[in-house]
């Protein structure tokens, strides 16, 4: 099935009703339409954790004080067109704006959806910062969704990355295998896994209800082919702000191999307040969490600090300072409260 791109083709395909249309006009003029096939058939009604993902909706044309353009302040650190370079040992690669979807809380909402890809000159550029620079050892493809590339750029791009001896981890963070796994085809996931350098992909997805018997074989494709899984997912209210919505995902993503790695807050990108949470609440879902999910399991809560500065944990508080020195007051999964002293 062919993706959404309009409004116009939500309502043909009874996504969003005839009356609802004309208010969500200037929603689509500021903020792209794209609903692939597999999210279309994943969606069971308006309201539901998939819908309200890829559908427009009228909230997002209130912008708060405090949000952004460029939210996590990639601009601020990047030296060539495409890259940016935050942590020494490793820099970002933004291949291409365009994506499969367009997320409703993107936090790239600004710069995504234009067409085009990274010319060839603008890659020569970057992959050349990155030779010049060794300190870097894993080259992150991002985007836009890397994996919109064709596969034969795909290839092009993974053997010159290779060629650069300094890399020794190629890691892709992508929506695609969730929100369009017909793309994930034999020959992407042998062109990723016999590569030299330990690639990793980071599987972007929300909530269990994505994960389609179409993303299970995808996901299924690049395990075969040795590619380690991790997931990153975003906090986002009325999509997966529960524990049985965190557990769900993170389960299912288990079941197919894939690793949790990140919990994000939903970042102060333009128009999205109706999905963020307060950090407290995702604190309180984090603490939830342990103890009902196994280690493994357990994803690791981050907020981007805006301005450029890059990712931290957001942790509960399980260990504080108990007013002495060397004493601390630790909280276990429970609840109970125990003391402890530094000797
Ligand atoms: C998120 C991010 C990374 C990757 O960070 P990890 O903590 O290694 O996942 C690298 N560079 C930039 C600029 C980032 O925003
Ligand atoms: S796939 Fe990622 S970059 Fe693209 S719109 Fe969704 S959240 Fe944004």
């Amino acid at each position: 099935m062919k993706a959404a791109v309009s409004l116009n083709d939500l309502v043909v395909r009874g996504l969003v009703g005839e009356a609802e249309a004309p208010a969500l006009l200037p929603v689509e003029q500021a903020f792209r339409i794209r609903v692939t096939g597999a999210m279309e058939g994943a969606i069971a009604n308006r309201a539901d954790p998939v819908a309200r993902q890829f559908l427009p909706d009228v909230q997002e044309l209130e912008v708060r004080d405090g949000e952004l353009f460029d939210p996590i302040g990639d601009e601020a650190h990047s030296p060539v067109k495409g890259l940016t370079h935050r942590y020494p040992d490793r820099c970002i690669l933004h291949v291409t704006k365009t994506c499969e979807v367009y997320c409703r809380f993107c936090f790239r909402r600004e710069a995504v959806g234009d067409e085009g890809h990274l010319t060839e000159a603008e890659i020569i550029a970057a992959l050349d910062y990155v030779a010049v620079n060794p300190q870097i050892r894993e080259v992150v493809l991002t985007g836009g969704d890397p994996l919109v590339l064709s596969t034969r750029r795909i290839k092009d791009l993974v053997a010159r990355i290779g060629a650069i001896a300094s890399v020794e981890t190629l890691r892709v963070h992508t929506r695609i295998p969730v929100v369009a796994p017909e793309r994930v085809t034999g020959e992407l996931a042998e062109t990723l896994g016999k590569s030299r350098l330990s690639v990793v992909v980071v599987v972007h997805t929300n909530h269990a209800q994505e994960i389609t018997d179409g993303a299970k074989l995808a996901l299924g494709r690049l395990r075969g082919a040795g590619i380690m899984l991790l997931s990153q997912s975003v906090l986002l209210r009325g999509v997966n702000d529960s524990l049985d919505a965190l557990e769900g995902l993170f389960r299912e993503l288990m079941r197919n191999g894939v690793k949790p790695y990140y919990l994000h807050h939903c970042d102060l990108a333009r128009g999205v307040s109706h999905f963020r949470t307060t950090l407290a609440d995702g604190m309180a879902l984090m603490a939830g969490l342990r103890g009902r999910l196994s280690g493994p399991l357990l994803p690791t809560y981050v907020i981007d600090i805006p301005g450029g500065f890059g990712k931290v944990p957001v942790n509960p508080a399980y260990v504080v300072p108990a007013g002495a020195p060397k004493e601390w007051r630790i909280t276990d999964w429970k609840g109970g409260v125990h003391r402890y002293t530094d000797s």
